[in-house]
């Protein structure tokens, strides 16, 4: 007897960007990861949990994440119990399609972004309807009321790097009639953000990761912010001990280190325009990005032939099969020396 049901028997399930087996040798610049190591106030903090002989492991960490939440409150400038933490953020989209939509009920997203909602959806039994992008990046054929139960807005937009201006997003939430949830993984390398709407609009969340600026994808931390009413409806239905004693810690010393992020947050973009500038120096066409990765597409639009030199020269990019993206290369902001060997590369690739 097979009692899977239908639809997980038939989705085919998210295909995360490869990890090399050996890291050292490769330059990875495929999963938008930091080239930096987190602030190294993040190891201390886990060094003083671990202490001398584990002995803390013996302990569930604390079910409510208090102090990592009230960090990030104190950061935002909001009450706690407008923040929930989470095992990464695709945990909080993934709980967010379960408290928002149910079987047969629709979300909506972007396409192109990013494809796990979809996923997500498939697992839940939601119905998917994705709007697509105009040339100057608006979303062509909204409607003018949104009658899904969901939608997601990833803002900055990956893997194209542009970001929708806060006007914007700001009347955007008044045509969804279900949750506006905008996903600002990237959010901090961008010159602004949307968090401060959140206060404004009752169906707008904001969701955050460590992944990228904080460098801990390591780690799986991530956050949401929204009115109490969301966040309680999240706490509900998360696992309880969803994050482990050393993520806490880990999360609340990085989040306390504005200093060290603001540092971190100026390299990463000043090596984005500098890489986007060589880039289009050799014909080359970017999009201005306000992510850690750029979206760049070769003369002649054959991304796939470049990806697979990169590959040959241990430079690992992602190339999405996708038809609305197979023409570029979403390439991941690494460090100077990093960026500057694959220029070196791509020159040579013809
Ligand atoms: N949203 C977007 C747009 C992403 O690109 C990613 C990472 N690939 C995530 C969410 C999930 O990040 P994490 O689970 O590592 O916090």
């Amino acid at each position: 007897m097979n009692s899977l049901r239908k639809n997980i028997a038939e989705m085919t399930g998210y295909v995360p960007g490869f990890q090399p087996a050996d890291e050292s040798i490769w330059i990875k610049l495929n999963t938008n990861e930091n080239p930096y190591p987190p602030s190294p106030k993040v190891a201390e903090a886990i060094r003083v949990e671990v202490g001398a002989d584990g002995g803390s492991l013996r302990k569930y960490p604390d079910a409510a994440s208090r102090e990592m939440r009230a960090a990030a409150a104190e950061l935002f400038g909001v009450h706690p119990d407008w923040v929930i933490s989470a095992n990464g953020s695709d945990e909080l989209l993934n709980n967010l399609i379960r408290a928002f939509a149910g079987e047969g009920e629709e979300i909506g997203y972007v396409h192109p972004s990013y494809s796990y909602y979809s996923t997500l959806a498939e697992i839940q039994g939601a119905r998917v309807r994705t709007f697509g992008l105009t040339e100057d990046f608006e979303l062509a054929d909204f409607p003018e009321r949104y009658e899904g139960k969901l939608f997601f807005l990833t803002s900055p937009n990956a893997p194209l790097g542009f970001a929708f201006s806060r006007e914007w997003v700001a009347s955007f939430a008044k045509r969804c009639s279900g949750v506006l949830v905008v996903d600002e993984a990237y959010a901090d390398f961008a010159d602004s953000d949307v968090l401060d709407l959140v206060r404004e609009h009752e169906n707008l969340i904001v969701t955050r990761t460590f992944s990228k600026s904080y460098a801990l994808a390591g780690m799986r931390l991530g956050l949401a912010i929204a009115r109490p009413w969301v966040i309680a409806a999240l706490d509900k239905i998360r696992d309880h001990y969803h994050l482990d004693r050393l993520a806490l810690v880990a999360a609340t010393a990085a989040l306390r280190d504005q200093d060290y992020l603001r540092q971190t947050l100026a390299r990463i973009r000043a090596t984005r325009a500098r890489f986007t500038a060589e880039l289009r120096a050799i014909g080359y066409e970017v999009i201005d990005s306000q992510g850690n990765f750029v979206f760049a597409s070769p003369p002649d639009r054959n991304a796939g032939r470049v990806y697979q030199a990169l590959f040959d020269r241990k430079i690992l990019v992602r190339h999405f099969s996708d038809p609305l993206l197979a023409h570029g290369l979403r390439i991941s902001i690494g460090t100077d020396a990093e960026m500057e060997t694959t220029l070196v590369a791509m020159r040579e690739i013809d």
